[in-house]
């Protein structure tokens, strides 16, 4: 950071902390802004770009909800129009499908995705039905790309600012067939996976069964409900847990204090995990140009999902044992799409920015350890666009004052006023950096995700 960054960082700083509306809430960490470069001729970039073969580690990253238009309200709102963001420094992107196939018919496309689905596909390398917990579209268990990296001696890690148990996160290490089954007293939608059914249990049972390494969000609630059969019947989630050798924290001093010696279990909020930022609603008719402000419910001890990413990493990167296998790590900001949904344009913003710099953290360490491949991707789109500021919209809006210094307007327009606004079925952004992520290139479907990773990882 120069000396100028340094200091308006500083100033942005004490201006939230007096609680003045303007300058607006970290408009000035990151990347440095600068003017575009693409008039450069970038062939030779890119052709370095380009390795192919086997990685030692894998980090995904999705920003859910996180299609080109909220990314792009991101970078003009912390960025400015022409400055660019940690996700767009990954030299290889390309654009990838999303949707989802019909419950009992795969045949048939569902051409707009919910999360459950979408991660399903990327986990498992098989489309499926909204609301699927990696089952198939008939609802049979596939294994996962989390449950294939352990099984050859990869470690994994598992980390979202929502409930642990919610969808994006639940596929990688559990098989449920309806995404609300979130612990062993929510399963009136799963009987047949229910343990007092002789099923695998909820998704907070399954995750725990699995394994994975590190497992860090929120969905503290879920792991108090009490285990209806088989060897804990009785016992609570967390105490399952703590007899699989977990250890478990909640806030941000437990998480660095946390070693290498157990698996870590990191429950940060009964619920979801609170948002960074928060700001005017939008709302029909308009409001008048505002900005964000820190979050005055955010906990002061909970981890923000950079820190979360780091440690996973520390925890994750060890270089003893298993032959010197990797990691193969998930991260998700969760909130961008749960913002959206409440049309709120800096809960959302500060989520993508909350998440960028956890994509910052992981390119960072992909810089120090090369044969890393880095994913960032979306598992759907979502409703936010960016509209003119004179424009009449019949759906709610909200004016927000850019970086730039300019307004910047953003309309919730895929519901009427008051009810969730909803995801869109558009192609998201993939991008890439590190062996196999040419597979990024050009236009995918999300599925290729778990290939691309298996092949870096040689799974099998
Ligand atoms: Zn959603």
């Amino acid at each position: 950071m120069s000396r100028r960054r340094r200091w308006v960082a500083a100033v942005g700083t004490l201006v939230v902390t007096l609680g003045v509306a303007v300058p607006a809430l970290a408009q000035d960490s990151g990347p440095q802004d600068r003017t575009l470069q693409a008039s450069g001729d970038r062939t030779s970039e890119v052709r370095n770009a380009i390795r192919g073969g086997r990685a030692r580690n894998v980090i995904l990253f999705i920003g859910d909800g996180m299609g080109d238009s909220e990314i792009t309200a991101a970078r003009n709102y912390a960025r400015g129009a022409a400055g660019r963001l940690a996700m767009d420094e990954l030299p290889l992107t390309g654009a990838y499908t999303t949707y989802s196939v019909q419950k009992g018919d795969p045949s048939k496309p569902d051409y707009v995705t919910d999360s459950a689905a979408s991660g399903s596909g990327w986990a498992t390398g098989q489309k499926t039905y909204n609301g699927a917990i990696s089952v198939d579209a008939y609802g049979n268990p596939v294994p996962t790309l989390l449950e294939l990296a352990k099984r050859n001696g990869y470690r994994t890690g598992d980390v979202t600012t929502a409930e642990v148990q919610d969808a994006t996160p639940a596929v990688l290490g559990a098989h449920v067939v309806d995404r609300s089954c979130k612990g062993p007293e929510s399963m009136a939608r799963c009987p047949s996976n229910a343990k007092e059914n002789g099923g695998a249990g909820s998704i907070a049972e399954q995750l725990v069964q699995t394994g994975p390494d590190v497992l860090l969000g929120g969905g503290k609630n879920y792991f108090d409900q009490k285990v209806r059969a088989g060897e804990f019947q009785g016992r609570t989630v967390l105490e399952q847990a703590t007899a699989a050798g977990y250890q478990s924290v909640t806030d941000a001093d437990g998480l660095a204090r946390a070693g290498r010696d157990r698996p870590l279990l990191g429950l940060f909020a009964d619920g979801n995990m609170e948002v960074q930022w928060t700001g005017p609603a939008a709302r029909v008719g308009g409001t008048p140009p505002g900005t964000c402000q820190a979050n005055p419910n955010l906990p002061a001890g909970a981890p923000k999902l950079a820190d979360m990413t780091r440690k996973a990493l520390d925890l994750l990167d060890r270089q003893d044992g298993n032959a010197g296998k990797g990691f193969f790590l998930q991260v998700e900001g969760a909130s961008i799409d749960k913002q959206d949904h409440a049309a709120d344009p800096c809960g959302q913003i500060g989520e993508t920015v909350g998440f960028d710099e956890a994509v910052a953290a992981g390119t960072a360490f992909a810089r120090s350890h090369p044969d890393t491949l880095v994913l960032v991707t979306a598992d759907h789109g979502h409703t936010s666009q960016i509209i003119p500021n004179d424009a009449q919209s019949p759906g709610q809006t909200a004016t927000l004052v850019t970086r730039d210094g300019v307004p910047m307007t953003i309309n919730y327009g895929t519901s009427v006023a008051g009810r969730s606004q909803e995801h869109t079925g558009t192609q998201v952004r993939i991008a890439g950096y590190g062996p196999q992520a040419a597979n990024v290139v050009g236009v995918t479907d999300q599925t290729e995700v778990f290939h691309t990773v298996s092949r870096a990882l040689s799974l099998r």
